[in-house]
């Protein structure tokens, strides 16, 4: 594994836009109904469906199941987005799933809650240096993960997300190809240690799942001996390899239905727990731990981004119609090369983006 030590992470930066993030006042009682019945309104007047990620708010989760739309993660929120015939897709998440449907539907108008929404992986790959850095290693296929701007999309040969990203590294390396990976160090390190193969890769890295803390689980693993650990693979590896099954938001959702355990410890952002309680209503989940040696505390185990999408302003962008996603022509046509490389890929091994966990043999 080669991490790539010219490139340098502005990581003040970041962690100052993650703390400005601004997060959406949930309303309550009266004023929640009246907003979700005009909100409910609106989608069917302005012909518009709604996508929602796993870690959005859970009142905008139920809302987009009530209404006919998707809660998923960015692999299904895009294929959902492009199959559904509405004329409006409206995306409660962050703006690379914004862009990622403008790209795949430019026909179609695109709107968030809230264009602030941004992502530090996405933050951590500037588009020029991406290309230069391309352009020096020409004899490597470049993989980026979904997390990155539509300009780094446009330079890349592939795109992938974390439920298909293993298959797909596997499907290059079994063609001899070298990999140049960008942005999440982590997820790279994870799917060069699963699929052996030879990869340069980017060091960019998520505000939430760097903060979990290897050696605070190994201590709350103790104290609950019982409970299974979940890990998404934006997380540090000493925190993968202490877990019983590690995968994509969608796939950690479904082990928690083929695991027999009946506690659960998770290391990704908590706004999963509100399809991991309906997956399996009767057994606990808990948040894996921030706190341990080097901890700080900047999201909590809640993306800063994903936090400023809420009722109030998913209200307004459809009433208004402000807070369009806007992707250039030809950005969004080459862009749009690689993510349907992706979407062919995913059909072709049909693994509809709910394919396995990696989960862990028993010890
Ligand atoms: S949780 Fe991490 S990877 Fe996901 S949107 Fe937030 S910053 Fe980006």
């Amino acid at each position: 594994m080669k991490t790539i030590q010219s490139i340098a992470i502005d990581k003040d930066r970041i962690q100052n836009l993650a703390a400005q993030a601004r997060a959406a006042i949930p309303p309550v009682g009266a004023q929640k109904e009246k907003l979700v019945a005009r909100i409910k309104e609106l989608l069917k007047e302005k012909n518009a469906v709604l996508l929602a990620h796993y870690y959005v708010d859970e009142d905008l989760q139920v809302l987009a199941d009530e209404t006919g739309g998707c809660v998923s993660d960015s692999l299904e929120m895009a294929r959902f987005g492009h199959d559904h015939p509405a004329a409006t897709i409206v995306v409660a998440g962050v703006r690379f799933m914004g862009e990622t449907a403008k790209i795949l539907n430019p026909e179609k108008r695109v709107l968030m809650p809230s264009l602030e929404a941004e992502c530090s992986l996405d933050l951590s790959c500037n588009a020029e240096v991406f290309r230069r850095f391309c352009d020096r290693h020409p004899d490597r296929t470049s993989v980026v993960y979904a997390n990155t701007s539509a300009e780094v999309k446009a330079c890349a040969d592939w795109v992938v997300t974390s439920s298909i990203g293993t298959r797909i590294v596997a499907h290059l390396q079994a063609k001899g190809e070298k990999i140049l990976w960008a942005p999440d160090r982590y997820l790279g390190a994870y799917i060069q240690k699963v699929t052996g193969a030879d990869m340069l890769l980017w060091p960019g890295y998520c505000v939430v799942h760097d903060a979990f803390k290897a050696d605070a689980l190994l201590r709350l693993r103790k104290k609950y001996p019982a409970a299974a650990v979940l890990v998404h693979p934006e997380s540090p590896m000493e925190v993968i390899d202490q877990a019983d099954a590690v995968g994509s938001t969608t796939q950690l959702i479904r082990a928690v239905t083929k695991l027999p355990h009946e506690l659960f410890i998770v290391a990704t952002d908590h706004g999963i727990f509100h399809k991991m309680r309906q997956a399996a209503p009767q057994k606990r989940f808990i948040e894996a731990p921030l706190g341990g040696t080097g901890a700080s505390c900047l999201s909590c185990a809640h993306c800063p981004w994903m936090a400023t999408n809420g009722l109030v302003n998913l209200a307004h962008t459809l009433e208004t119609g402000e807070n369009e996603v806007l992707v250039d022509p030809e950005v969004g046509r080459r862009a749009m090369v690689p993510v349907r490389r992706m979407l062919d890929f995913a059909r072709r091994i049909k693994t509809r983006a709910t394919g396995e966990a990696n989960i862990a043999s028993p010890a």
